[in-house]
């Protein structure tokens, strides 16, 4: 027994060790995206369920290596938080997304185009200064510029997120509430906050045709929306059946693989023409 014991736990240890080893690497080689260019956006379309026609995207970020190939965000943006490199990446998302709304601004195309601001950005006291420089010099009308948020914002310093949510909206960009309905979600801050969007995370959305406790849930979140005057972005959307009951429901937005995966930017105007009726 002593012996399995013991060689379960080297299998263990070992890919504990490779987990490490990567997490080392990775974290080395984080040092260097930006100046190396490997990062890119990736767009997610959003549809307007009311009209039809896509109104918005989601910009979601990747991160291409030469050695490890395509990384997840889910994973080196937890590690790039760690190393406070979050918020060099994060300025860089800022300005290449502000500089995509621009460009399809300019090409007739006005999408308002959302960007993930991670926790650790809030922290950062020049944030609403940079990103209203960034606005100026871009000449994008600010409210094409759409700042996701998780409610983990405001864990460490209620009033301090308060203070910078205030600040951001006085630039004149449309906030998001992300992944709604899985983290801490205190109907006081959500009042306080008076976000313009609030997304409706992928988990609830999943099993909405079979589970009668996933659609009393988008029910409550759309009514409590529309007390707030915000409107609901369902995300996840993989079905036409769950694109029509989120319709019956009211949904204002849904985004999801049935509209389209995140893509590269030059392939949204054909899924804008797609979603255009004459
Ligand atoms: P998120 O903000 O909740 O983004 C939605 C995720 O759901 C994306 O994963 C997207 O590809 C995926 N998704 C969209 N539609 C569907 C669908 O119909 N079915 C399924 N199964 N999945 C769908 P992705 O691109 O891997 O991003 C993962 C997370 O990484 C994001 O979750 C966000 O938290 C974070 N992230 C991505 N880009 C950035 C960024 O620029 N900055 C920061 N701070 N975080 C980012
Ligand atoms: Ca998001
Ligand atoms: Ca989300
Ligand atoms: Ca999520």
């Amino acid at each position: 027994a002593k012996k399995a014991g013991g060689s379960r736990f080297k299998i263990f240890d070992e890919s504990c060790q490779q987990d490490y080893a990567r997490q080392l690497y990775i974290e080395s080689e984080l040092r260097h995206v930006l100046q190396r260019r490997e990062l890119k956006l990736f767009y997610q379309p959003q549809l307007d369920l009311k009209t039809g026609t896509v109104v918005g995207v989601e910009a979601l970020i990747r991160w291409q290596h030469p050695e490890m190939g395509l990384v997840s965000p889910v994973e080196f943006i937890p590690i790039a938080e760690q190393m406070e490199l979050i918020h060099g990446i994060g300025y860089w998302v800022a300005e290449e997304g502000i500089r995509q709304a621009k460009a399809w601004h300019d090409q007739g195309m006005p999408l308002r185009v959302g960007i993930n601001l991670s926790a650790r950005q809030f922290s950062d006291e020049m944030l609403a200064d940079k990103l209203s420089r960034m606005l100026k010099d871009s000449a994008l009308p600010p409210a094409l510029l759409d700042v996701e948020i998780t409610e983990s914002v405001a864990m460490d310093n209620p009033e301090q997120a308060l203070f910078m949510l205030r600040k951001l909206q006085d630039l004149g960009v449309s906030l998001a509430l992300d992944d709604f309905g899985t983290g801490y979600s205190s109907l006081e801050y959500l009042q306080k906050f008076a976000v313009d969007y609030i997304k409706i995370d992928r988990a609830f959305v999943s099993n909405l045709i079979t589970n009668p406790a996933d659609q009393g849930i988008v029910r409550a979140v759309l009514g409590i929306a529309e007390s707030l005057g915000s409107r609901v972005i369902a995300e996840g959307v993989e079905t036409e059946a769950e694109l029509q009951l989120l319709s019956s429901l009211g949904c204002d937005e849904i985004q999801g693989y049935l509209i389209g995966r995140p893509m590269p930017a030059s392939e949204i105007p054909a899924v804008i023409a797609q979603y255009t009726h004459n």
